[in-house]
C-alpha cells in the first residue's frame, strides 16, 4: 500500500491578517498545490480576509467581531467560502479538522482557539506566546492529553528547538534567549518618559504587530519569552538566561554541560521560524535574504539593564512565583500597552500598572481554561482601575 501524502495538507490560519498570519500565507502562497486551506480568522480586518479568501478560497472565513459578518458575509459570497463571526465561530474554525494549524492571534484572545486546535491533535504552530504565558501548565497538558504536537515560532523559541536535544535533556544546562534591546536600548528614562507609540512600535530589527513591538520596547516582550521558554522546555527559571544582541543574528541558544553552545543564526525574517514550523520535520525553501556574516562584520552582547527594563525582572518575578502571577501579568501588560497606544499612559507606565496590579491579591492557580479566563478578566478590571487611579487599595505607582 503506498503512502497517503499526495493530498494536498489541510491547514488553517487563526490570526491570518497579521503580521505571522501573512507571512505564513506568502509561504503558502509559494506553492499552493501543497496545501488546502480549511480555515481564515482575523479579528476585524474584513478587506484583508477577503483578500485571503479570493486568494485561498478557505472552507471558512471568521472574524472575531461580530459587527463585521454581514460586511464578510456579502463580499465572500459566491466564492464557496462559508462566512462566519464571533469568539464562538472562531473556536469551532480553529477545532475544525486540520493537519496543521497557525496559532497567531495577539494575545489572551488567542487563547481559546488555539485550545481547541490542540484538541484536534493536529500539529500547532504557535507564535501566541500570550496563550503560553497566561496557561502555561494548562495548555502543555492539553497537548500531552490530545497528542498534538507543539511547534515554536517565535524566533527564540524556534532556534532553541532546532538546537535542543530531545533525546538528552540531562545535558542540557541552560538555554540563552537573545534580545535586540528594541528602539530604547540605549536612551535614557527621560527619554524613554516621553517616548511616543511610533517611536515604541518602530523596532529596529523586525516587522511586527503593533502590541508585540511595544512589548520588545518595554523588554516584557523577553519576559513572556522567558515564561514560554519555561513551558516549552520544561527549564525553571534559574537556566533561562537573556542576553542583549543588538544586531539580532544569533535568535537563541542553548548550552549543553561540556561547555559547548549550540546556537540557530539567520536573517530577521520571519519566514524562517514560521517555515520551520511549515515543513517539519524537513525543511522547505524560503526566500529570505541569506546572512552575510563577512558584511557584517561583528556581533556583540551585554547584559540587560534591570533598571532601564524593569519589565523583565517583573516577568521573572511572576513565573518564580508562579500559580496566578503569569496570567496576572499578562493580562495587565496587555491592558496598559492598549492605554499606551491609544496615548492614555505614558511608556513608562507600562511596567508600572503592571508591578501595581501584581501587587494586589492573587487568586489561587488556575486550573482550567475558565479558570484563567477569569484571572484575566479580574486582572483587566485591575489594571483599568489602576490607570484611572481608583485603586484605594495599591500605591498608584503608574504616575
Ligand atoms: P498582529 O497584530 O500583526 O496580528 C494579530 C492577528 O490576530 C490579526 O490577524 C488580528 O486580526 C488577530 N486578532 C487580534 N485581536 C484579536 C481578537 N481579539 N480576536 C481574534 N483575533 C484577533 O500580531 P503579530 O505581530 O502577527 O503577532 C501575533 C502573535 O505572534 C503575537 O502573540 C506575537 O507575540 C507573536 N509573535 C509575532 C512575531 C512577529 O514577527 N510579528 C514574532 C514572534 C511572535
Ligand atoms: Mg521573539
Amino acid at each position: 500500500m503506498g503512502l497517503v501524502t499526495d493530498r494536498p495538507r489541510r491547514i488553517s490560519v487563526l490570526g491570518a491578517t497579521g503580521s505571522v498570519g501573512m507571512n505564513t500565507l506568502d509561504l503558502v502562497a509559494r506553492d499552493p498545490e501543497r496545501y488546502a486551506v480549511e480555515a481564515l480568522t482575523a479579528n476585524r480586518d474584513v478587506a484583508k480576509l477577503v483578500a485571503q479568501v479570493r486568494a485561498f478560497r478557505p472552507a471558512v472565513a471568521v472574524v472575531a467581531d461580530p459587527d463585521r459578518y454581514g460586511d464578510l458575509k456579502a463580499a465572500i459570497v459566491g466564492t464557496g467560502t462559508e462566512a462566519a463571526a464571533g469568539p464562538k465561530a472562531l473556536v469551532e474554525a480553529a477545532s475544525r479538522p486540520a493537519d496543521w494549524v497557525m496559532a497567531a492571534i495577539v494575545g489572551a484572545a488567542g487563547l481559546a482557539p488555539t485550545v481547541a486546535a490542540i484538541r484536534t491533535g493536529a500539529i500547532v504552530a504557535v507564535a501566541n506566546k500570550e496563550c503560553l504565558v497566561s496557561a502555561g501548565a494548562i495548555v502543555t497538558a492539553e497537548v500531552a492529553k490530545h497528542r498534538a504536537t507543539l511547534l515554536p515560532v517565535d524566533s527564540e523559541h524556534n532556534a532553541i528547538f532546532q538546537v535542543f536535544d530531545f533525546a538528552r535533556r540531562e545535558a542540557i544546562e541552560r538555554i540563552v534567549l537573545t534580545a535586540s534591546g528594541g528602539p530604547f536600548l540605549n536612551a535614557d528614562r527621560a527619554t524613554m518618559a516621553r517616548a511616543t507609540p511610533a517611536q515604541a512600535v518602530a523596532h529596529p530589527r523586525w516587522n511586527m504587530g503593533a502590541k508585540i513591538s511595544v512589548d520588545s520596547a518595554t523588554m516584557m516582550n523577553k519576559g513572556l519569552e522567558v515564561i514560554e521558554a519555561h513551558f516549552l522546555f520544561g527549564l525553571p527559571e534559574t537556566a533561562i538566561d537573556v542576553v542583549i544582541h543588538p544586531q539580532s543574528v544569533i535568535h537563541s541558544m542553548v548550552g549543553y554541560v561540556d561547555g559547548s553552545v549550540l546556537a540557530q543564526l539567520g536573517t530577521t525574517d520571519m519566514r524562517i521560524p514560521i517555515s520551520f514550523a511549515l515543513a517539519w520535520p524537513t525543511r522547505m525553501n524560503t526566500p529570505a535574504a541569506r546572512l552575510d556574516l563577512a558584511s557584517l562584520g561583528s556581533l556583540t552582547f551585554e547584559r540587560p539593564d534591570l533598571g532601564r527594563f524593569p519589565a523583565l525582572a517583573l516577568a521573572r518575578d511572576a513565573l518564580k512565583a508562579g500559580g496566578a502571577a503569569p496570567t496576572i501579568l499578562n493580562a495587565a501588560n496587555e491592558v496598559a500597552v492598549d492605554a499606551f497606544l491609544a496615548g492614555r499612559i505614558g511608556f513608562l507606565d507600562i511596567a508600572g500598572v503592571v508591578e501595581c496590579v501584581l501587587e494586589g491579591k492573587w487568586p489561587g492557580p488556575p486550573a482550567t481554561i475558565d479558570d484563567v479566563l477569569a484571572i484575566d478578566r479580574d486582572a483587566r478590571r485591575d489594571a483599568q482601575a489602576v490607570m484611572s487611579g481608583h485603586n484605594s487599595t495599591r500605591k498608584a505607582k503608574a504616575t
